[in-house]
């Protein structure tokens, strides 16, 4: 028996290994040591054989909420992640595994590796609506990349779109490319009267360094960026600093920012109610957009999500608050869950890269219901 996380967005330091029955783990905290609750690593066994794993420091998590009726995911193949028995007890985890063959990956959410996004990147490069345009290096000395789709004509809308600020949100990712897969599809109306109306700017990868790191939550210097939209720095977050720089550019006429949620097990979207500037045009076009994305995919309910800061009162560090004060726009924060959505659940799969897609497909209906009225 062996266990590694020896690779992009590994995570877990074994602790002992002597009781297949008993395997004790704990996760490796974001550096400077404030977050941590992604985990990734593969077991070598033998098929056929049952596997007890526990992830000891599981209570001391950043969201121990985010365990209760979790269930861990796995795969064999790395393409296809299923759901594995999970209980949460004690502050620890145990994730159960009927090994179906001598190896299983084993990991938070399904990871969205760091090739995979290099991947993306050069496959809608070839469009002849797409750029790429480097924004800046990051600590680790990646690329920091946006996708530019239009012609950028300047009398065009402007919707700017980031995903995993917080690398282990990796289900941002997913979405984000089911949404330029879709607004590149030339079958797809949807996406064709959009791109009359508007230029995209997305960044699919917000933070490529805590993401190979195996990071929860902040950058390499343990930095949570999405506290940093008020004063970003080069030293301390480039990420956000580029970016800033880029929307100053171009002006910002609808933000979505793409995000998990550990806890809660919905869809949901969290506005900018709250900041200085928030009227009745920016609510108008939060309620106009939440309810056709109800009706593009029953995945999202407007029920459920976060409480709404009381007037004036917004944490301004936070991406969607800034920008929607910066340019007085609609700006949402969509979050996904990392168990399942308890409208329409499904056991097996709980959560999945697929419907993360799909409700990036969705999106883009909700985008073409507001994009007349954005200004
Ligand atoms: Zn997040």
């Amino acid at each position: 028996m062996h266990i590694t996380a020896n690779f992009d967005a590994g995570n877990i330091d074994v602790i002992n290994l002597e009781d297949k029955k008993d395997i004790q783990l704990a996760i490796r905290p974001d550096f400077g040591g404030e977050f941590f609750q992604w985990f990734n690593f593969r077991l070598s066994g033998q098929a056929g054989e049952q596997y007890i794993l526990n992830i000891l420091n599981a209570g001391e998590a950043s969201f121990p909420a985010g365990w209760e009726n979790y269930q861990a995911v796995a795969s064999y193949d790395r393409q296809h992640w299923f759901r594995l028995p999970t209980s949460y007890k004690d502050g620890k985890l145990t994730i159960v595994a009927d090994m179906e063959c001598d190896t299983i990956q084993v990991a938070y959410f399904a990871p969205y590796s760091y090739e995979r996004h290099q991947d993306l990147l050069a496959a809608v490069q070839t469009h002849p609506l797409v750029t790429l345009e480097h924004l800046g290096e990051t600590f680790d000395k990646r690329d920091l990349t946006l996708v530019k789709i239009g012609d950028g004509d300047v009398n065009k809308r402007n919707i700017w779109i980031t995903a995993r600020q917080h690398p282990g949100e990796t289900m941002a990712e997913w979405l984000v490319e089911g949404l330029m897969d879709s607004l590149l599809d030339s079958d797809n109306t949807t996406s064709k009267l959009l791109l009359d109306k508007a230029n995209f700017y997305i960044v699919p990868n917000m933070n490529p360094d805590g993401s190979v790191r195996g990071h929860l939550r902040t950058n390499a210097l343990g930095i949570n960026l999405n506290r940093e939209w008020l004063n970003p720095s080069l030293e301390k977050s480039p990420e956000v600093f580029h970016v800033i720089n880029k929307m100053e550019e171009t002006g910002v006429d609808l933000f979505y920012d793409v995000h998990g949620d550990e806890a809660l097990p919905f869809v949901f979207l969290a506005g900018s109610e709250g900041t200085p500037s928030y009227n009745d045009r920016l609510a108008g076009l939060r309620d106009r957009f939440s309810e056709v994305l109800k009706l593009a995919s029953a995945d999202f309910q407007s029920e459920i999500g976060y409480g709404i800061g009381a007037p004036g009162e917004a944490n301004m560090t936070l991406a969607t608050h800034w920008v929607a004060e910066r340019f007085d726009c609609l700006a949402n924060t969509l979050e996904m869950p990392f168990k399942d959505n308890n409208n329409v659940p499904n056991s097996a799969m709980g959560w999945s890269p697929e419907r993360s897609v799909k409700l990036g497909e969705a999106s883009l209906i909700a985008m073409l219901a507001v994009v007349d009225t954005l200004r």
